[in-house]
């Protein structure tokens, strides 16, 4: 990677920030309201570090492996830095992987199945903070996707509420690509109603306070929709390529 591309990425980063803080102007919604994920999948560490060094301090990754990696690397090598920095795995999570996401991530924003949530309360070191768990939520019901479907949504949760050292922190959700203007935003808004009818019902979740949806070509509509984090690869990033 060269030296003006990796200048890219903090500058981008900085500008996709301050979008956030615009749209959330716009939308008549507190500063700092919505927290900024920036999804370095695909990219190397030191890509992630430009980043962080334009302030940006909390991270999303896909693959266990790769973000584990990233992780690690940070500690030995930017130990200060490492210290500040806050990891989300926000990807499909097979069983085997379960344990080295417990002991380095500090969110699992992926959960679409109270065995996997079980694996994570089991393997998450006692002397860490609690895990923070977000319900991936099938807000668009496709057959194929990941995630639970919206009426399932509540027994989970209650389920994964009961689980020691993991907090239910909230729900995040991938509406369904290619759909227009007015489909996706009639998802973000499903799943908005979703989110605060859950809160209003069940008072004793008491962290309950955490909305994910909004990427790199629908976070203006999610700030409008009232999310509280967007996840944003390719606008800070770059496009991904996939050989890798
Ligand atoms: C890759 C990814 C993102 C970021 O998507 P962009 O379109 O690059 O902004 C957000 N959320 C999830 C779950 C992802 O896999």
């Amino acid at each position: 990677m060269t030296e003006q591309k990796t200048e890219g990425i903090a500058e981008r980063c900085r500008r996709v920030a301050e979008g956030i803080r615009a749209a959330e102007r716009a939308a008549g919604r507190a500063e700092g309201s919505v927290r900024l994920l920036a999804v370095g999948k695909t990219f190397p560490a030191e890509a992630v570090l430009e980043c962080a060094r334009s302030g940006q301090r909390a991270f999303g990754e896909n693959y266990a492996q790769e973000g584990c990696g990233k992780v690690d690397w940070f500690r030995e090598n930017h130990p200060e830095l490492a210290r500040e920095l806050e990891w989300h795995f926000i990807g499909r999570l097979q069983a085997n992987k379960t344990r080295m996401v417990a002991e380095r991530f500090d969110w699992v924003e992926s959960v679409d199945r109270l065995k996997t949530a079980e694996r994570l309360s089991a393997q998450r070191p006692e002397g860490m903070a609690p895990l923070q768990l977000l319900i991936e939520v099938n807000v668009d019901s496709e057959g194929t996707k990941a995630g639970v479907e919206p009426r399932a949504v509540e027994p989970l949760a209650q389920a994964i509420a009961a689980l020691p050292r993991v907090r239910l922190r909230g729900l995040m959700a991938i509406p369904m690509p290619g759909m227009g203007e007015i489909g996706r935003c009639s998802s973000l808004r499903r799943l908005k109603r979703l989110f605060d009818g859950l809160r209003e019902k069940h008072p004793e979740w008491t962290d309950f306070d955490t909305l994910s949806m909004g990427m790199s070509s629908d976070a203006t509509d999610a700030v409008t929709a009232g999310t509280t984090e967007v996840r944003i690869g390719r606008a800070i990033f770059g496009e991904r390529t996939y050989n890798r």
